[in-house]
């Protein structure tokens, strides 16, 4: 692993991976290696997910190819010199921000989205001038080789290469000195990745997960779509998902018949694996955590599990607390609890008292009740009337705060999570205005004062 740090760390001091053209060309590599391996790509996720060909492409490669094309377009905008005003103390000046690459980047990837999850932050390293060692999870087992083949067979390792492993590799890696880690994951070993970056004072972006709330309101007018959207999001990839719904925060005016249209909406779009629009659960641990959260005796619809296929039914539990084991943690997984509430400000407040989440989303045709929810509450992303797409808008930033992460990426976000910004003055030697050099006087002080002003 140090050889490995070294070399890029000698590569990426050759300047090599700095010009525009240079990391354009190599955008357009990567691009070109993915579409040329995308049955094997679509393959390897079967293998590890049971997941059809078209959630594949719209959740995981539509989003690379996304990132690519904004990164190759934008290029010349997000690398310029950016002038700024001088104010009247550094008279005469021209001032600007020149962004630089930070230099040799680790990014360790989670396995739900397991090529999406490591190659936008990689994108997002590339465009920013950075050298690249990918730890794609262990988990999908059969992505993780993929991935490794293609980026091996396209990029010289000093530039970008991938380490496959698990725990032992990973660390491994950070023990090194690396110039920015990216880490997408679970809290608890975001702690153990901050904990090793801060050794070499390494800057990290954590992109965590959390307990994301949906609030339907007594002012969801449009009920029937709420649902239709929710249900969506929530059983994507069998709930799998960082910023899905992880439970609904619905108003008692609306229980009922909330409840009855998400039984017939996962009746109607016959959510199931052989449908190709659902997923596995990655492995018998989770499997096994996830079934233990299933109350029986609140089930509403679903509860079904098979634990040799590894499925579990999409499942919503009904008369749900705050105090229930299913609202400890983050679910990550096809069971949606149901949660009354009388008052919205009362509802907030007991969303505030909770670890900030990732997401945040709210169902409601009134400006005012979107307003309290979208400010009231702290957390990374999400929005109104719809859950999870936001992350397929590249111009929003895309990450968490407080315990589900630190640090945007997407788009340009992610570019700037790989820069480094100076801050550049250059004085002009026509004048030199004698203020600041000794022998001081009052007149000198209430002069500099009025400098300041301006
Ligand atoms: P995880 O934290 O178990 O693993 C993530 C990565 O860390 C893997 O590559 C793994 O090999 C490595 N790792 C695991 N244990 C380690 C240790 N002790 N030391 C060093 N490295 C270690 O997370 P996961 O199970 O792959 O993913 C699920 C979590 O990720 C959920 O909490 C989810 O919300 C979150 N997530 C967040 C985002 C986001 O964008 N914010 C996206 C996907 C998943």
């Amino acid at each position: 692993m140090h050889q490995l740090v070294q070399r890029q760390r000698e590569y990426f001091n050759t300047g090599a991976s700095v010009p525009k053209q240079f990391r354009i060309q190599q955008l357009k590599k990567l691009r070109s290696a993915l579409k040329e391996n995308e049955a094997a790509l679509f393959e390897a996720i079967y293998s590890d997910f049971k997941k059809s060909q078209f959630d594949t492409y719209v959740t995981e490669l539509a989003l690379v190819y996304q990132d690519i094309d904004e990164a190759i377009r934008k290029m010349d905008n997000w690398t310029r010199k950016q002038r700024v005003r001088t104010n009247l103390v550094n008279f005469p000046a021209r001032s600007y921000i020149l962004p630089e690459p930070l230099g040799v980047s680790l990014i360790i990837g989670a396995w739900n989205y397991p090529i999406q999850l490591s190659l936008a932050p990689a994108v997002a390293a590339m465009a920013a001038g950075c050298t690249v060692v990918m730890k794609p999870s262990e988990m999908p087992a059969h992505t993780s080789t993929v991935l490794a083949k293609i980026i091996g067979e396209t990029f010289p390792a000093e530039y970008f290469t991938v380490v496959e492993g698990g725990v032992p590799e990973t660390t491994e890696l950070l023990n090194q000195r690396f110039d920015k880690i990216f880490f997408t994951g679970s809290t608890h070993v975001g702690k153990i990745v901050y904990k090793a970056a801060a050794k070499h004072l390494t800057p990290v972006t954590l992109e965590l997960g959390g307990k994301s709330p949906v609030f339907v309101t007594e002012n969801c007018s449009s009920l029937k779509l709420a649902v239709q959207r929710i249900i969506w999001g929530a059983f994507l990839n069998a709930g799998q998902t960082c910023n899905s719904p992880d439970y609904i925060l619905v108003h008692r005016s609306k229980e009922v018949k909330f409840l009855e249209l998400c039984k017939k909406e996962i009746a109607k779009r016959q959510i199931a694996v052989e449908h190709g629009n659902y997923s596995q659960i990655i492995d018998e641990r989770n499997f096994d955590r996830l079934a233990a959260l299933i109350d029986p005796d609140k089930v509403y619809c679903g509860g079904g599990t098979d634990r040799e296929q590894r499925i579990i039914e999409p499942t919503i539990l009904q008369q749900v607390s705050f105090d229930d084991e299913v609202m400890q943690d983050e679910i990550f997984g096809p069971i949606l609890p149901v949660i009354v509430y009388d008052d919205l400000d009362d509802a907030i407040n007991s969303v505030r008292k909770l670890p900030k989440p990732l997401s945040c989303y709210i169902f409601s045709n009134n400006s005012n009740e979107k307003k309290k929810v979208l400010e009231r509450i702290s957390f990374g992303g999400g929005g109104a009337n719809d859950v999870v797409s936001y992350i397929a808008n590249p111009h929003l930033p895309f990450g968490g705060v407080g315990n589900s992460g630190i640090g945007k990426y997407h788009g340009e976000a992610g570019f700037q999570a790989f820069s480094n910004y100076k801050g550049i003055l250059e004085k002009g030697n026509w004048l030199e205005l004698p203020l600041k050099y000794y022998p001081y006087s009052k007149t000198k002080l209430w002069w500099i004062k009025q400098f300041f002003k301006f």
